[in-house]
């Protein structure tokens, strides 16, 4: 390389530097911040009913999937009968749901059977959601399932049936389809 190229080359890179110095920063400083996808903006469908969790769900009247975040399920207790029909679908993909027995007494539900999910399996394709016909399953947005050990991936009824916290500082973040990048603010 010539002095010349040399020269050139030093004052790309630092128009480079320069130029990024002013852009907002793209990253974010996970764990204490994080994404919002709280938001049922993210992603959007007009399917989604007010206040529903922005995750994955499935319409069993209407036949169709409603778009949403593919996280950590919800279990609705008092919608969900044990049928086995989400463990069935389960089984063909990642054999990820034990059917668990715990006591709660729901008239629906006579066996006291209800989905475990193991997360050191699951795919989270959303098959078992579709299956569900009595809508007592869900996907959430929450993803902060990583543990130390692989018994903690293992998610009994009660923890499913828990809403997730995603606790910490949230950012809206905006795609853009043009530079592929995103803001957030
Ligand atoms: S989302 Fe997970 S638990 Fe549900 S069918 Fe897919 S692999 Fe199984
Ligand atoms: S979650 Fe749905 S598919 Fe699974 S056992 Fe309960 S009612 Fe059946």
């Amino acid at each position: 390389m010539g002095t010349l190229g040399y020269i050139k080359g030093v004052l790309v890179a630092t128009w480079s530097g320069v130029r990024h110095f002013f852009r907002p920063r793209m990253t974010l400083r996970y764990p204490e911040q994080k994404l919002d996808l709280e938001d049922a903006e993210y992603p959007t469908s007009p399917r989604r009913p007010a206040g529903l969790t922005p995750g994955y769900k499935y319409d069993p009247l209407q036949g169709v999937g409603i778009p949403g975040f593919k996280g950590r399920h919800i279990l609705y207790f008092e919608k969900c009968t044990g049928c086995q029909l989400c463990a069935i679908a389960c089984d063909g993909i990642a054999v990820a749901i034990d059917m668990q027995k715990v006591a709660k007494g729901k008239v629906q539900n006579k066996k006291d059977i209800w989905p475990a999910v193991d997360y050191g399996r699951c795919v989270f394709c959303g098959l078992c959601v579709d299956a569900c016909p009595f809508d007592a399953l869900y996907m959430t947005n929450d993803y902060e399932l990583s543990a130390f050990d692989k018994m903690s991936l293992k998610y009994t009824p009660d923890m499913l049936a828990l809403p997730p916290k995603l606790e910490g500082k949230k950012y809206k973040v905006e795609f853009d389809t043009e530079k592929g990048v995103a803001k957030h603010g």
